[in-house]
């Protein structure tokens, strides 16, 4: 019989409600469960692939090819475990399945009611996962705040879950815990109030995880037990940590997974080890030694490229370094300079320098001062010159640099602007007329007129070829990676550009579109068309990521 323990989040947003449904994952897989995590968003778009990353950060694909939540790339980095599209819900696809039933006659003449029609379908779909595919536990994170219009419906049918499942379901609910510096006091009266609401909604909260910036004594916790009837052991306090990934060892020293036992009735036994976790800790506080990579987009906005952070975070620690990124704005980089040739005299070969960011000094001395150079994922033109002047930085000044998908495609461009010597090579994404399409829509793509979960999406088999950097890297020749695109590399091209040393190293076993383009004699300079962040785990950092970062250290 599967338990169902839901995350649910009070007060304000961003409380990290998606690191705690991690870390609870996390803990009890530690203790031999099979666990999955669930996100529910309760906002109308079918999924967030059609969002602006500035709504809500980066869109993470799963291996079947959903685009969801970021806060499904923590649950497979803390847990290890793939995801699929049935860890990602929005109302929007609620209530088109409904909808899609009514029409069919399924509901044979009803009324269809958010009550019970909504919420019967919301429950399905938290049941399915226990019942149907066999997990010990459930957990499933509710997105929004607790009073928000939206969030009722998942309220009303966890109430009802929690009704009909006893034991096996509890609440974890998370609340913000203020100090006011004036009166030199933490806040419990926001708490109260959040669980106040819950309590409206028709649901007693199990287990309370209070955030906060100070340490909370014992005194204010029992305050908050007694007011919130909840017991003791069960408010658990997340101090701001270092790391999110130091948040399931507090979160174990706090019994946060033997209290939710201790609720659902299961003997608790011994404290599992942590034992790798731990020494990716380890090895994380005691790396100092910083290693500089830029990353050059369009979104200045720290969780636009949150799956790219953080696989270079894991794989600077499995190299004893401390990564600093710095965020490059690949708009401002080609606003100071038309040609590349004037912003290189301008800069006078900049050394890396230490600050240079800080410093005031120009976007381009900034990367000219990293170590190393991502150049990141994205759509549309708008600052894609400033991408084509860093891919040619990189590549005339040997500086290691990573493409990822749409980077690979500007380090396509580049090359062939100014190695091929075809000036108005483009993308066909960019410019529909460009003589020189070197990335041209995929055969596949051409007939698409609806925007929405339409693009090549999730996992595809790869090829390395057989001497190749990226086969070393990878240790094997076959590997499979996730996408998220609709232009290609266009073939027509690729002897010209094999024959200047750009080559394709990677490609898909069924319809040979190329997935990786590296150059040789170069340091470090390789482009993926997929998007190999999204398989980077805590416990198994991903091998371009860690061969990049070595890279890094030793130029
Ligand atoms: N815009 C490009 C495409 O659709 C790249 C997409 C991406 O970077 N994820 O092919």
């Amino acid at each position: 019989m599967s338990k169902y323990i839901f995350v649910t989040g009070g007060v304000v947003s961003s409380l990290g409600k998606g690191i705690i449904a991690a870390s609870i994952g996390k803990l009890l897989q530690a203790r031999g469960f099979k666990i999955t995590i669930q996100k529910f968003d309760p906002y109308i778009n079918i999924d967030p692939g059609t969002l602006n990353p500035y709504e809500h950060g980066e869109c993470y694909v799963t291996a079947d090819g959903m685009e969801t939540d970021l806060d499904l790339g923590h649950y497979e980095r803390f847990t290890g475990i793939q995801t699929t599209r049935a860890n990602s819900m929005t109302t929007g696809r609620i209530y088109k399945a409904v909808i899609d039933k009514e029409r069919r006659g399924d509901y044979l003449g009803k009324t269809i009611q958010v009550v019970p029609h909504i919420t019967d379908e919301i429950k399905e779909r938290i049941r399915f996962l226990g019942d149907q595919q066999g997990f010990d536990f459930v957990i499933t994170e509710i997105g929004g705040t607790i009073g928000d219009i939206e969030s009722a419906p998942y309220l009303e049918a966890i109430r009802q879950l929690k009704w009909e499942l006893g034991k096996d379901a509890v609440c974890v609910h998370l609340t913000y815990v203020p100090y006011l510096k004036a009166a030199s006091e933490l806040k419990t009266k926001p708490t109260q109030h959040s669980v106040k609401e819950m309590l409206s909604y028709g649901i007693q909260p199990d287990i309370l995880v209070l955030r906060t910036e100070k340490h909370l004594d014992d005194h204010l916790r029992m305050k908050v037990a007694g007011f919130c009837n909840v017991d003791l052991e069960c408010v658990i306090q997340s101090e701001d940590m270092p790391s999110i990934y130091e948040v399931p060892v507090n979160m174990q020293r706090q019994g946060l997974d033997a209290a939710i036992m201790r609720k659902m009735g299961i003997p608790v036994g011994e404290t599992p080890e942590l034992g790798p976790w731990n020494r990716f800790l380890q090895l994380r506080r005691e790396s100092v030694e910083e290693v500089r990579i830029g990353l050059v987009g369009k979104y200045d906005l720290q969780d636009a490229y949150k799956s790219i952070s953080e696989s270079l975070s894991h794989a600077a620690t499995y190299n004893h370094r401390k990564v600093r990124i710095t965020f490059i704005n690949s708009e401002t980089l080609a606003s100071e300079c038309s040609e590349y040739s004037e912003c290189d005299e301008k800069s006078g070969h900049t050394e890396p320098t230490d600050d240079a960011e800080r410093n005031g000094k120009s976007a381009f001395a900034v990367l000219c001062a990293q170590d190393g150079i991502v150049i990141c994922p994205g759509f549309g033109q708008r600052g894609i010159e400033g991408k084509i002047l860093a891919a040619q930085y990189a590549r005339t000044h040997d500086v290691p640099c990573f493409g990822i998908c749409l980077g690979m495609q500007m380090m396509v461009i580049e090359f062939a602007r100014n190695v091929l010597g075809l000036k108005d090579a483009n993308s066909r994404e960019m410019d529909a007329q460009t003589p020189h399409n070197v990335i041209d829509i995929m055969e596949s793509q051409k007939n698409i007129s609806q925007m929405g979960g339409t693009m090549r999406l999730g996992a595809y088999d790869c090829d390395l070829t057989p001497g190749s950097r990226v086969s070393g890297i990878y240790g094997h020749l076959q590997v499979s990676e996730r996408h998220r695109h609709r232009y290609e590399f266009n073939n027509l091209y690729l002897a010209d550009f094999e024959l200047k040393g750009m080559k394709c190293t990677g490609r898909n076993p069924e319809t040979d579109l190329v997935e990786i383009v590296e150059i040789p004699d170069l340091r470090w300079y390789i482009g993926t068309q997929f998007h190999p962040e999204y398989q980077s785990t805590v416990l198994h950092p991903h091998p371009l990521f860690m061969d990049f970062i070595k890279a890094t250290i030793n130029k």
